[in-house]
């Protein structure tokens, strides 16, 4: 066999193996515009599995914005940041983003990255280099993961509830640079992270407190501010994190920290530097959504997604399968195997409804779940629909 096929079939068996481990992933294709009634594949669902919370990735006054972006500056940025990328747009967007942080953090500025992912890999391995210890909570998310192991700093894994474990962790470190980092809602959970408490901490003990706020950005806080506004935090140690492609419904992330350490990832940050800078038209677009989540509006859709989060909350029965506690739009109902919360996802399909059954390496093994994710977009007869269902299926569930 020539080697070339036996490279391939190294793969096909990868690749079966997954396919009999039920972990095998399909591809969907989308065919309408982003929002809870979607075409996918030549198929009419209700969407229950995307990040727009506020129901802004459709919104006319955001593509309107898009457009008129692109009329303005273009389709592409031509460069990275430091070289002729970095558009008045750009520039513009982070103004807006530091003044939504302004009462979190001390001399704020942010700094605006392509996507989420690039934002944590450059605030880790800006911030923590060999010599450095990173405390990193169990659940945290794949590019928070990825940014520490990219540091090359040591790692030590902790969990939110023994934070007095996290204490002596930190007490115990003799590395000059301490970081602790978080996601602040948990993406396969909705919990939130008890973050006065990690903040005293790293108060205490001299670490920064990296928060991801990929899920709260948009949606928590009064004026959909994030986790920092929801909990009335302060600090020059925090580095905050928010992305804004899910609530904010464009796409594109931020940190948004003290100056020092902004003008730091500026001169540090490789994933900042060596990389085209992102159209102009997307901060643009993102001008007219950071006004809206910061207005009355926002404060309007936010309110209906609460509404939705307690209507389903309220309408779910559940004997064997669990609702994990959550006051986020992000809702999981835990199952345990692969095998039954894949046939829950398809039953729900053929009903016409679309939730993510997510199965290990994303959750821990035997936990298994149905992850529910409610945008203020949803009607409340969708939600209706959907815990009826639910209810009805883990009753015939064996
Ligand atoms: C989605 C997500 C990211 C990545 O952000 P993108 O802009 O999609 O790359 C990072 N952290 C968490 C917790 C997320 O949920």
């Amino acid at each position: 066999m020539p080697p070339e096929f036996s490279l391939l079939s190294q793969l096909d068996d990868q690749l079966a193996s997954l396919a009999d481990q039920q972990l095998h992933r399909q591809l969907r294709e989308v065919q309408t515009p982003t929002a809870p009634s979607l075409m996918v594949d030549g198929e009419a669902l209700i969407a229950f599995c995307s990040n727009d919370y506020l129901g802004l990735a459709a919104d006319p006054r955001v593509i309107e914005a898009l457009r008129e972006g692109a009329l303005r500056y273009g389709a592409g940025s031509g460069a990275s940041h430091l070289i002729s990328g970095h558009s008045a747009a750009h520039a513009q967007l982070e103004i807006q983003l530091a003044a939504m942080q302004a009462s979190h953090l001390i001399n704020p500025r942010a700094l605006f990255f392509s996507t989420g992912y690039m934002a944590n890999l450059a605030v880790l391995t800006a911030l923590a280099g060999k010599e450095a210890d990173i405390f990193s909570e169990a659940l945290n998310h794949a590019s928070l993961i990825d940014g520490a192991r990219l540091s090359r700093a040591r790692v030590t894994i902790y969990t939110r509830d023994d934070l007095s474990a996290l204490d002596r962790l930190l007490a115990g470190s003799a590395a000059t640079t301490k970081l602790v980092v978080t996601d602040s809602v948990f993406s396969m959970e909705g919990a939130i992270a008890p973050l006065p408490e990690l903040l005293a901490l790293c108060e205490r003990h001299q670490a920064w407190l990296v928060v991801d706020d990929a899920h709260g950005f948009g949606v928590l806080g009064e004026q959909g501010a994030g986790v920092l506004q929801h909990f009335g935090l302060r600090s020059s140690q925090l580095v905050y994190i928010g992305t804004l492609g899910k609530a904010a419904g464009v796409a594109g992330a931020f940190v948004a920290a003290h100056a020092t350490v902004i003008e730091w990832l500026v001169q540090r940050a490789r994933t900042y530097i060596y990389t085209t800078a992102s159209p102009p038209a997307i901060a643009h677009a993102l001008l007219t959504s950071l006004a809206i989540i910061s207005g009355a509006e926002g404060a309007m859709r936010r309110q209906s997604l609460r509404n939705h989060i307690q209507q389903l909350r309220d309408a779910l029965q559940l004997q064997r399968w669990r609702l994990l506690p959550s006051e986020t739009p992000i809702q999981p109902v835990l199952i345990g195997p692969n095998q039954p919360t894949l046939q829950a996802g398809e039953s729900l399909r053929a009903q016409g409804l679309w939730v993510a059954a997510i199965r290990p390496p994303t959750v821990p093994k035997e936990s298994a779940r149905l992850r529910i994710t409610l945008s203020a977009a949803h009607t409340a007869a969708q939600i209706t629909q959907l815990a009826g269902a639910i209810n009805a299926m883990e009753r015939v569930c064996v």
